[in-house]
């Protein structure tokens, strides 16, 4: 129902009100999810559950109110008549609307079950190392999951439409072509790794004592150096490390391990950089799509970015390392070669999580395969483990002994994330080619770093990247801050500088 006397600004005006009413509520339930994974009691977990569900059923209906989607509906059929980023507002709004709107309520209710089931199965089962237990689930999931895809969009390859959940406007053939070539050109580099069984038993530099107390100031003087705002933000602990924005008020959680200072460093210099984006985005579109982060690969770009290209590079450590030693004893005796190569530490192994930077984009090509197969039904849920082991020595070359170290690792295919992992690896080669073009324009990012000065490689990223939000999809909006289509050759150069580190 149209509202005809009301002119295109004032529907615009509404539409907004509405987008910002569902952001607030999305904030004040993000801050209950924030504490349910930081500081609530055990005790309350019923209750915060309630308290969540309640929010989330509250969220549901105003993003399901007729009266808002029709203002969705009646503004994207005068498109031409709004304000160019006006209509970025109403595009994304609606292409996420309608994707929403074709999966009817029981289905959405009858997949959300299927997935807690799955998920809370999947707990048990990798612990007792039972892939069989797990396999009925997954082939409902892989069902549902098809499903989905064909109430979506049933023209289209059912994972390209499932891959658009996470990354919109990415294609599988643009992925398959990226990732066949990155897998080709990482396959000399990854020959020269030593395999997991192999790999040297003595301590690196950045492993020996590391109190938590002193941890902690490193981890928030590093996070404050390269430009987060404690202002508007904290830095916390939590099991798996996270992100999470509640309006503009941004929350880093990392983990500790007293006796290894890459384990919560290098957390803290990832979620840094996923808050880094989230701090930069801009305040005047508050709420709205142009204001929110582009996809799940530009976010992982920028994460991956400061932990990676910015952290573990020789510039960093040169800056770092004085006040690394200063505040850690057992770095006192520490050279900088010593550190880099601890920082950079890699090799052949079977969990993903866990990877280095050069042998982590192989893991995800094998998921993508395998999860694209399934969906495809070209393979079978029972022919998975071994269609894992198969691609794990092709790969990498080592076989994992146990489905806990193999098919069972990750939760995401038994939570119904399937198309999600690839967003992981496009994440790296934005960041890499995100860091060539900042180092066109800027000079030597090494030799900034080493200075301290990290501003300039964040202002670079705040104009192409952050200040966009969702101007254009990820692939485009990537091209357009580099000048050309994103390709894998930057990623592989870089991996070709850090393997040629190691071996000197
Ligand atoms: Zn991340």
């Amino acid at each position: 129902m149209s509202d005809s006397f009301e002119s295109i600004d004032q529907r615009y005006e509404s539409f907004v009100d509405q987008l910002r009413g569902q952001y607030d509520l999305a904030g004040a339930l993000h801050l209950l999810q924030w504490d349910q994974e930081t500081y609530m009691p055990a005790g309350v977990a019923a209750t915060r559950a309630r308290q969540i569900g309640a929010l989330s059923a509250l969220l549901h209906e105003r993003r399901t109110d007729p009266a808002f989607l029709d203002n969705v509906d009646d503004l994207a059929a005068r498109e031409d008549e709004l304000q160019p980023m006006q209509a970025v507002d109403v595009r994304e709004t609606k292409w996420r609307t309608d994707r929403q709107r074709a999966l009817d309520t029981d289905l959405v209710r009858e997949r959300s079950r299927l997935h807690a089931e799955a998920r809370s199965h999947w707990i048990r089962a990798r612990e007792q190392n039972d892939f069989a237990a797990l396999a009925p689930f997954l082939e409902k999931i892989v069902e549902m999951e098809r499903r989905v895809a064909g109430c979506i969009d049933d023209s289209r390859d059912p994972y390209e439409v499932l891959l658009e959940s996470y990354e919109p406007g990415m294609t599988v053939e643009s992925v398959a072509q990226c990732f066949m070539q990155l897998s080709a050109d990482l396959r000399p580099l990854v020959e020269k790794l030593p395999a997991v069984s192999e790999a040297p038993a003595h301590l690196t530099a950045l492993e020996g004592q590391f109190p938590l107390g002193l941890q902690r100031s490193f981890n928030r003087h590093v996070a404050e150096a390269i430009g987060f705002d404690f202002a508007k933000g904290r830095l916390d602990v939590a099991v798996h490390p996270f992100t999470m924005s509640i309006g503009d008020d941004v929350r880093l959680t990392t983990r500790y391990d007293e006796k290894d200072l890459r384990y919560s460093l290098y957390s803290t210099i990832h979620e840094a950089g996923h808050g880094l984006y989230e701090q930069g985005l801009d305040p005047d579109a508050y709420g709205l799509p142009r204001g929110h982060a582009c996809s799940l690969g530009v976010h992982e770009s920028q994460s991956r970015l400061w932990e990676n290209i910015v952290g573990r590079s020789p510039g960093f450590w040169e800056h770092f390392l004085p006040a690394a030693k200063e505040i850690f004893p057992s770095l006192r005796a520490a050279t900088l070669d010593g550190v880099l190569r601890s920082a950079n530490e890699a090799q052949r192994s079977f969990i993903r999580t866990e990877a280095d930077e050069v042998t982590y984009n192989l893991h995800i090509i094998l998921r993508f395969d395998l999860e694209r197969a399934l969906i495809a039904g070209s393979l079978r849920v029972a022919d998975l483990p071994q269609a894992w082991s198969d691609g794990m020595r092709e790969r990498l070359g080592v076989v994992p002994p146990t489905h806990t170290e193999g098919v069972l690792q990750d939760v995401h295919w038994f939570a119904g994330a399937i198309g999600y992992f690839p967003t992981y690896a496009l994440g790296n080669i934005y960041a890499a080619e995100l860091a060539a073009a900042a180092e066109k324009d800027l000079g030597s990012l090494g030799n900034l770093m080493a200075e301290g000065e990290f501003r300039a490689l964040l202002e670079w990223l705040r104009m192409k990247i952050h200040r966009r939000g969702q101007v254009h999809r990820g692939r485009r909006l990537v091209a357009e801050a580099i000048g050309h289509e994103p390709q894998a050759r930057a990623l592989v150069d870089h991996l070709g500088r850090k393997v040629q580190l190691l071996e000197e």
